[in-house]
Order: C-alpha cells, then sequence, then structure tokens
C-alpha cells in the first residue's frame, strides 16, 4: 500500500500519520527525516543537499528527487509506505510518477485531510503562554479555568510565539494553499485523490482513512 498524505498545517496530519503507520506496519517517509537520514548517512546527495541547507539555501528539485528515489528503494518499503511533505511542487508530483515508473511501483491512493482554513486559524492561533511561569493554554481547545488568570501561578499576563501569530500563520496556510491545490488537481484527474473532511474529530478522520485503505 503506497501512501501520500496531504493536509495544511493544522489539519492533523501528522496525528493521522502516526495513527496509519502504526496500524497498517508502513514506514513513515517524511522529507524532514529522509534529509537527516541522507546527511547523516554521508550519501553523495546527502552532502550535496548539505552544501544548500547551510547557505541557506533551497535544495534544488533534483537533489530532492534523489534523496526520495533513494529512500524508496530501501527494503522497509517493500509492503508500501507513507509519503508525508513530498510532494510539496506539481514539478516534484511529476517527478515522483517518473519515479515509482522507474523503480516499478505505483501511488495506490493519496489521503487528503480537508479542513476550512478559518478553523486552521483558530487551531493555530489559539496558543497562548503565561509571561511568569511559562505554562501553555489554548484560547478554546484548552483555556485557563478562570478567563486571563493562570491556573498554574495565577498570572495575569500571557503572549504568543511569532509562529503562532495570526498574520504568520495566515500568511504559512496561505503559502500552502497555492502549492498544494495543483498537486491536488495532478492526483483528482489520475483518480488516486481522496478527501477526509478533517473537522469530524480525529477517531472519526482515521475511521474514513480506514475506509480508503482497505
Ligand atoms: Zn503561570
Amino acid at each position: 500500500m503506497n501512501l501520500i498524505i496531504m493536509g495544511l498545517p493544522g489539519a492533523g496530519k501528522g496525528t493521522q500519520a502516526e495513527k496509519i503507520i502504526a496500524k497498517y506496519n508502513i514506514p513513515h517517509i517524511s522529507t524532514g527525516d529522509m534529509f537527516r537520514a541522507a546527511i547523516q548517512n554521508e550519501t553523495a546527495l546527502g552532502l550535496e543537499a548539505k552544501t544548500y541547507m547551510d547557505k541557506g539555501e533551497l535544495v534544488p528539485d533534483e537533489v530532492t528527487n534523489g534523496i526520495v528515489k533513494e529512500r524508496l528503494q530501501e527494503s522497509d518499503t517493500e509492503k508500501g509506505f507513507l509519503l508525508d511533505g513530498f510532494p510539496r511542487t506539481l514539478v516534484q508530483a511529476e517527478a515522483l510518477d517518473r519515479i515509482m515508473t522507474e523503480l516499478d511501483k505505483k501511488i495506490d491512493a493519496v489521503i487528503n485531510i480537508d479542513v476550512n482554513p478559518e478553523v486552521l486559524m483558530q487551531r493555530l492561533t489559539g496558543r497562548i503562554i503565561c509571561r511568569s511561569c511559562g505554562a501553555t493554554y489554548h484560547k478554546t481547545n484548552n483555556p485557563t479555568k478562570v478567563e486571563g488568570t493562570c491556573d498554574r501561578c495565577g498570572g495575569h499576563e500571557f503572549y504568543q510565539r511569532d509562529d503562532d501569530k495570526p498574520e504568520t500563520v495566515e500568511n504559512r496556510i496561505q503559502i500552502n494553499l497555492e502549492q498544494s491545490q495543483p498537486i491536488i488537481e495532478f492526483y483528482s484527474e489520475k483518480g488516486l485523490l481522496h478527501t477526509v473532511d478533517g473537522e469530524i474529530g480525529i477517531d472519526n478522520v482515521f475511521t474514513e482513512i480506514q475506509k480508503i485503505i482497505e
């Protein structure tokens, strides 16, 4: 079972990926892990990727694609795999198609966890941190017992990390939305795309994913 999982930041992709790999016993192949492993093992492509990363530059597609191809040739992928974070662009999706053909494999399903961007905004901008003791809360999912008062230390001042600020989050969602749309269309045309409603709770989302896989 060769799967791709997609979803905007905050859609719950990581949580569902964990459940899928545990249940179906297939490796979770994320771009970050792949790069880390290639660099650690000092493969030619890993070292090449590192020279770009050290300069703070984007790793070119041909290097990334090469790392993906190497990873998909490892023996633990024989029963299947779950790709996460790749392909990130249409060019990468087309490259993955070629890689799969070269390896005599095919993608069986692309699972896209769909959550309304407004809901994502609410999920991702809700985190607040107590300035005195560092306790973390979420405005809607995990609020303080008394509004404006830290449960742990009684402090009244809270702050947000830069990553959680609305303008940062909105920008991140927008970029991801624009990048993922052509990929979604690409797999939709191939009949591989399965969209799952990501707003129905973690367990229900996983039930829907299992129906797709089985
Ligand atoms: Zn506190």
